[in-house]
């Protein structure tokens, strides 16, 4: 058990110095009532007053919060030493071991070790272009890779956001179209007998070619193995496959990111590219890594090191390997596997997705439920053939799940309809019955504000509170990128 917290601040004063001290641009979660949490144990954050939250949006705190034998590691070797990576050391050796042993084949065999998915994926790019001395990159539709300005190109998550002056795709950056079959592009419902992964990999097969009409080379494509800004999307079957082999043929390399979606989550495999069947030439991880703790890498082929070796510039990256942040990554990886938390993502996983499919009987609002292990997507629709995003549904959930049921849940996809849960990997079947609890009554209320409101519609004049006085605002949807 943890020791009792003592605050600081008061919330109210956080909140005053935070508005006034902080940039205006670094989000909150739940932004008109943010949270104060205080400390975490496992599956669960407490806030100030001692309030327990089912945390459902971390898929930072891999093994639970505050796990004893993480910060045990953290701790012991803070006390031995912490120092610039241009030492040697033998727990940065013992991490990028442990990175290789869970990869499969030997293509993937030298590790860089920086600090956040950001740096991970700006990194990779500049792999890729030494490697292949091109520039142009294609990237999903929908996709985030990263807070810098090299890979908030990469990221239609961002630039696509109208008030952006701050970054515009460049001409040398190539959107494919995110494979999501439901809603996507291309939709299942209007290629009945067709091969989606095809359908969508000649999106990406067109801009290779038009890349080369216009005399230059892909670099790279770089994509998440399932997209979770996209609103947790998994590919149909054979698409990195068929993907991977165009980039390769025209002479491009693979770039996996799974800053989300690594280190087991996906429960059937540790990474999640193998559930497409692939190996990329690059790999970057990050967040799960460190339960909380700033510490990623990049594994590449050997030819690719090398060229990047070749271009005479030295990589030094002062926090990017350093001993702590390594002892803490060990501990990380070590109580995935003792404590089979794979295992438990996908028997965990696969309980949650049977629970909420049945939830579909009754309640239309669920168009689709889909996920790999513990990374589950909800999506709601107003109307199940038109699939018509159900928006302020979304967020009334979210908003709902915390104030009343004290459960933290996300919502995220373009059009942020999409329920997203990628809990703590110790997440288990009470914490989703309870879930499943919480998440019907809130389909309940959602289904009685919808009759009331098809009464209200009748009247001349609105004498009831109205379904979109209930619903909050939409500065209450939380995004968990
Ligand atoms: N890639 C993906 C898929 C991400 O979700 C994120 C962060 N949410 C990043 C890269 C960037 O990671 P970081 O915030 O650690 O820089």
């Amino acid at each position: 058990m943890c020791e009792p917290v003592t605050e600081i601040y008061p919330k109210d004063q956080t909140i005053e110095l935070r508005n006034k001290i902080i940039g205006k641009s670094c989000s909150l979660f739940y932004k008109s009532e943010p949270l104060k949490i205080v400390r975490g144990e496992g599956q669960y954050m407490f806030d100030e007053k001692g309030t327990k939250y089912l945390d459902c949006i971390n898929n930072v705190a891999t093994v639970g919060h505050c796990h004893p034998k993480v910060v045990q590691a953290g701790s012991k070797q803070m006390g031995i030493i912490s120092t610039n990576s241009r030492f040697l050391h033998d727990e940065m050796l013992v991490c990028a071991q442990n990175l290789l042993k869970h990869i499969p084949g030997d293509s993937l065999s030298v590790c860089y070790f920086v600090n956040s998915g950001s740096e991970a994926n700006d990194l990779a790019l500049r792999l890729a272009r030494a490697h292949t001395k091109q520039k142009d990159i294609i990237t999903l539709d929908h996709a985030y890779h990263g807070h810098l300005l090299s890979t908030m190109e990469i990221s239609p998550y961002k630039f696509n956001q109208s008030s952006n002056i701050d970054v515009k795709k460049p001409d040398y950056i190539h959107v494919a179209s995110c494979p999501d079959v439901y809603r996507g592009k291309y939709r299942d419902v209007d290629y009945r007998g067709c091969d989606m992964a095809e359908v969508y990999a000649n999106d990406v097969k067109d801009i290779v070619e038009k890349v080369k009409k216009e005399g230059r080379g892909v670099a790279g494509y770089i994509a998440e193995s399932l997209q979770s800004c996209g609103g947790q999307i998994i590919y149909p079957k054979g698409y990195l496959q068929k993907v991977y082999d165009i980039v390769r043929k025209a002479g491009g390399v693979c770039i996996s990111d799974e800053v989300q979606v690594g280190f087991g989550r996906a429960g059937t495999h540790y990474w999640s590219f193998e559930t497409q069947d692939v190996v990329p030439d690059i790999l970057t991880v990050a967040k799960p890594m460190g339960n909380g703790h700033p510490v990623a890498a990049v594994i590449v082929t050997r030819e690719i090191a090398e060229s990047f070796a070749q271009t005479g510039v030295m990589y030094f990256n002062t926090y990017g390997g350093n001993p702590v942040s390594c002892a803490i990554a060990n501990a990380v990886m070590n109580v995935i596997e003792d404590e089979k938390l794979q295992e438990n993502c996908l028997v965990v996983g696969d309980y949650l997705k049977l629970k909420t499919g049945e939830l579909m009987i009754d309640f239309d609002l669920i168009g689709d439920v889909r996920g790999l292990g513990l990374f589950v997507g909800i999506e709601l629709v107003k109307d199940r053939k038109l699939r018509t995003p159900a928006t302020e549904e979304a967020t009334f959930v979210v908003d709902r799940m915390k104030n009343v049921h004290k459960i933290l849940v996300s919502s995220d996809g373009p059009d942020e309809n999409v329920i997203k849960l990628k809990p703590p990997m110790v997440f288990n079947k009470e914490n989703a019955d309870q879930f499943l609890e919480g998440f019907r009554e809130c389909l309940m209320q959602l289904k009685e504000i919808k009759s009331v409101e098809s009464v209200t519609t009748q009247m001349p004049c609105s004498l009831t509170i109205t379904a979109s006085k209930i619903i909050e605002s939409r500065e209450h949807t939380v995004k968990s990128i």
